[in-house]
């Protein structure tokens, strides 16, 4: 027998699930700090990954990405941005560049 997702906890398998489970956990007080507020915490996070990306351990750097990942997604809860569309319209046929789905745009150029 499967067991049905619990999507509270360990079964988090899309971005789709994270926002929503963000979304669950914070969403009320997300919205009273507001973007500017929220925003700040995420370049307090973006901070703390560099830092561990320099120094920590493989336990402190997944934790700020974790950190990063999800004060971004609180952000996009804040602006009602769903990322999964968000995603899928800019990624979701390949590289936004060139089309490809292994990029090969210029080197001189951002991706
Ligand atoms: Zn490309």
């Amino acid at each position: 027998m499967i067991e049905p997702l619990n999507p509270k906890t360990e079964n988090i398998v899309s971005i789709h699930d994270l926002q929503n489970l963000i979304r669950g956990m914070y969403f009320e007080k997300d919205v009273q700090r507001g973007v500017d507020g929220t925003f700040m915490w995420l370049m307090e996070e973006v901070g703390e990954l560099a830092a561990a990306l320099r120094s920590g351990s493989p336990a402190e750097i997944r934790e700020e990405f974790a950190d990063v990942i999800a004060w971004l997604v609180t952000i996009a809860n804040v602006v009602n941005c769903d990322l999964t569309q968000a995603l899928l319209e800019k990624y979701g046929s390949g590289c936004p560049g060139c089309g490809k789905l292994v990029c090969d745009c210029p080197d001189s150029e951002k991706p």
